[in-house]
């Protein structure tokens, strides 16, 4: 098993500064994913960890050895692409087999080694099949044998799931996280949608314009989001700006004083810009008035059935601003009326306050 460090790395292309400065340090046997908006140097800093761009600047380093311009072939590591760049007219077995023949491996050891990963991608029915006449998931799965098959120091997977449909992609994240485990290989994961990010992941780094804004487990990136931009990217939020005033915290948009227990005052600096980030699912809807901080009068805008859910848009401080409150679908009795009048309350401890991202 293998870790890779990012010191320090920035890739310029002309003008673009496409990643800038990064450092990133995935621990062997991980599952690391790179999440973020389109454009955000996700591609770009995998293609200098396989090779495929060297940095403008700063170090790649798997384990201890330098590999910062060492060309892709001398690196060991397996890619799949978003589009999985199979030979349309080949077999299976011979896409598979491709990158082993490439190494010189005798024809008995590819065999051996072909069947092997094909049992593991449950595909071994289908190895004298043309690979143009197979579905998508089962070319996702060939891209995915080919990668393993040369047994691979990191796997490194860029939007591999962007073309199946929904069922398949639930499908194919659990079948990947599978071999993940089964193979115990240090992996690197791009992608721009959060639920795989946050399903898949060992740790997560978010990325806005070629710059990393927050690395964590899942649930640290979720619960405790360092700034307004990882708030509103990863899952859903209601975020106000706030401001510090004498008696404390105010938020305009919700005409509030504002209670929040995470995090305390003290990390509040002068020169900077905040705003208060609460879930969907946090806030806590009432029929009559709550006793306590945080309570707000309100009317239910919009009720939105999503099947498992209800989402209610709840406008408050006379209409000025609009709460997205996430309840788990309780059946039709529990559903708000619109125009009906409701009280709201933002729990303190769910009441995250972030700053502003800077660029
Ligand atoms: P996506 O999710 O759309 O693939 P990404 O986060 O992977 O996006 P990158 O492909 O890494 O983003 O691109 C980062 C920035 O660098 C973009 O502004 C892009 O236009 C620019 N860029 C990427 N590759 C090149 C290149 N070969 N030449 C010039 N600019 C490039």
């Amino acid at each position: 098993m293998t870790a890779v460090t990012l010191s320090n790395i920035t890739k310029q292309f002309g003008d673009v500064a496409a990643v800038k400065e990064l450092d990133i340090t995935i621990k062997e046997g991980e599952f690391f994913t790179f999440l973020g908006p389109s454009g955000c140097g996700k591609t770009t800093t995998l293609r200098m960890i396989a090779g495929f761009y060297y940095p403008s600047a700063g170090k790649v380093k798997f384990d201890d050895r330098d590999m910062t311009t060492v060309s892709p072939e001398k690196r060991n590591t397996g890619m799949v692409f978003q589009n999985y760049a199979l030979f349309p007219h080949m077999t299976v077995f011979e896409n598979v087999a491709f990158g082993l023949k490439v190494r010189k491996v005798n024809k008995t050891e590819v065999k051996r080694r072909v069947e092997d990963v094909l049992e593991k991608v449950r595909l071994k029915p289908f190895i004298n099949r043309q690979v143009s006449q197979l579905s998508g998931g089962q070319q996702q799965r060939v891209a995915l044998a080919r990668a393993l098959v040369i047994e691979p120091d990191i796997l490194l997977l860029d939007e591999p799931l962007s073309n199946l449909d929904a069922r398949l992609r639930d499908e194919m994240r659990n079948e990947i996280l599978r071999l993940q485990r089964e193979y115990g290989i240090t992996t690197i994961y791009v992608t721009h949608d959060q639920v795989e990010a946050l399903t898949m992941s060992d740790r997560i780094a978010v990325f806005n314009v070629g710059n990393c804004q927050q690395i964590g487990t899942p649930t640290e990136i979720y619960n405790q989001p360092v700034n307004d931009f990882v708030a509103e990217f990863i899952g859903e939020t209601n975020l106000f700006e706030v401001k510090q005033r004498d008696e404390g915290l105010f938020c305009e948009d919700l005409n509030l004083l504002v209670h929040a227990d995470t995090p305390g005052e003290e990390v509040f600096s002068k020169n900077e810009n905040y705003k208060m980030s609460v879930r969907p699912e946090a806030i806590i809807l009432s029929k009559t008035n709550v006793e306590g901080v945080n309570v707000l009068k309100g009317k239910v805008d919009l009720v939105q059935f999503t099947g498992e859910s209800v989402h209610s848009f709840i406008k408050v401080n006379e209409g000025h601003a609009t709460l997205k409150v996430t309840d788990l679908n309780r059946g039709p009795s529990t559903y708000l009326q619109e125009g009906s009048d409701i009280y709201v309350q933002l729990p303190p401890d769910q009441v995250r306050i972030v700053p502003v991202a800077k660029e």
